[in-house]
């Protein structure tokens, strides 16, 4: 039997070439291609700084040490998304709350965030960084999340792991026009990849120097930013305490070439999205709707099960596996982990992403996806749902 990913990722013979061309190289690490890479993605987004990173995990992370993230310090989160949004906070010593979700577009509600950030200023507990997630590639509504920022007084990330290539109003997510820093995932399974790899985008000159600082030790040369005026050649400064969360340039080179197909592996899967909507109209199902002037990258096509019988999900998750076709569920709302349930939420923490998650399943979707294939998967959903 033949299997049907959720997700794939798609390399050209010119991906190839261009990572054996690095292998040929001078450099198989902290070479041009890194700088290449940040620019190709910082143009096409609009931004003007990015840090390339070994995955959007660590961009998460030094993205919160540049926000000056630390003990004391409250960050949150969308209820519904990959524990890494998360755990970034918890990395730097931060606590973590839950914003649930808008029953609609799955992404954070900016009214129960308002409704949230009102009750924690009379408590004077408001958070100092926000991480509104980009889910399925679907924008937030940036504009008002960016309102409450000024109004409230805290930072924002964008977790836009999803949502390489998608944008809002006249601008793409990345160019960090309503936050202080986008972070993009390039895992495999998402839009563009570079086996593991992330990227923080900032239009923020001083984050984004200590977002180099942070990726890499500490560690510095920059003339500007040594505390000693040492003229000699081998001289350098640790002036914070970084990881090594560098980025190869053999990684690098495989993301500056996927960059080149970006927009058409973002029209392929919208197309397959649109056929995904057309053809299941008549099902006792719905999906995630994009807010207006929103265009989604769409890294997941997620169906919502009508109907409140968790048992329902369950026999249709189990009747498409064993037909060999990969659905998934994204995700188990972060506070129901058993590592977070320690930090005392309830199970039932955030009513709209217990009810999303009882009811959603995720269908494959990737570039490569064939009509066929699309298909088969339409036609084991109907017949699923329908037994
Ligand atoms: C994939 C993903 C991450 C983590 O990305 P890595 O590059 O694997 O570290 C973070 N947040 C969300 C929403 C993701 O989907």
């Amino acid at each position: 039997m033949t299997t049907i990913p959720y997700g794939k990722q798609h390399i050209s013979q010119q991906d190839v070439d261009e990572v054996v061309r690095c292998l040929e190289s001078d450099f198989l690490t902290q070479g041009p291609r890194i700088p290449k890479f940040e620019d190709d993605v910082a143009n096409y987004c609009g931004a003007t700084h990015a840090v390339a990173v070994n995955s959007a995990t660590s961009a998460l992370h030094i993205a919160c040490l540049a926000l000056d993230v630390g003990p004391g310090d409250q960050v949150w989160t969308s209820a519904i998304t990959f524990v890494a949004s998360a755990n970034a906070a918890l990395y730097c010593g931060a606590s973590v709350d839950f914003v649930d979700i808008d029953n609609e577009s799955i992404n954070m509600c900016p009214a129960q965030l308002e409704h949230k950030l009102i009750e924690a200023e009379q408590h004077g507990k408001l958070p100092k960084v926000v991480i509104p997630v980009h889910m399925c590639g679907h924008p937030c509504d940036m504009a008002r999340i960016g309102e409450l920022a000024e109004r409230f007084g805290f930072k924002i990330i964008e977790d836009a792991s999803h949502a390489v290539g998608a944008s809002y109003g006249a601008a793409r997510v990345g160019s960090c026009e309503h936050s202080d820093i986008a972070v993009f995932s390039f895992h495999p399974v998402k839009i563009i990849t570079t086996g593991e790899g992330g990227m923080a985008l900032t239009n923020n000159e001083s984050l984004a120097e200590k977002m180099r600082l942070f990726r890499s030790h500490g560690v510095t040369r920059e003339p500007g930013l040594l505390e000693h005026d040492e003229n000699d050649g081998w001289y350098y400064e640790q002036l914070e305490l970084g990881f090594n969360y560098r980025m190869t340039d053999l990684a690098a080179a495989l993301g500056s070439s996927q960059m080149l197909c970006l927009d058409e592996f973002v029209a392929a899967r919208r197309t397959l999205a649109d056929r995904y909507i057309d053809q299941l109209a008549d099902m006792p199902l719905s999906w995630p709707t994009e807010i207006e002037s929103a265009a989604s990258s769409y890294h997941l096509f997620v169906v919502m099960i009508d109907a409140d019988d968790r048992r329902r999900r369950r026999d249709v998750f189990n009747q498409m596996r064993s037909r060999g076709i990969h659905v998934n569920v994204h995700y188990i709302p972060v506070y129901k982990q058993p590592y977070y349930q320690r930090f005392g939420f309830s199970k039932d923490y955030c009513p709209n992403a217990e009810q999303y998650y009882s009811r959603c399943l995720t269908l494959p979707l990737y570039p490569d996806l064939s009509i066929q294939d699309q298909d088969t998967v339409i036609t084991a959903l109907t017949s699923a749902l329908g037994s």
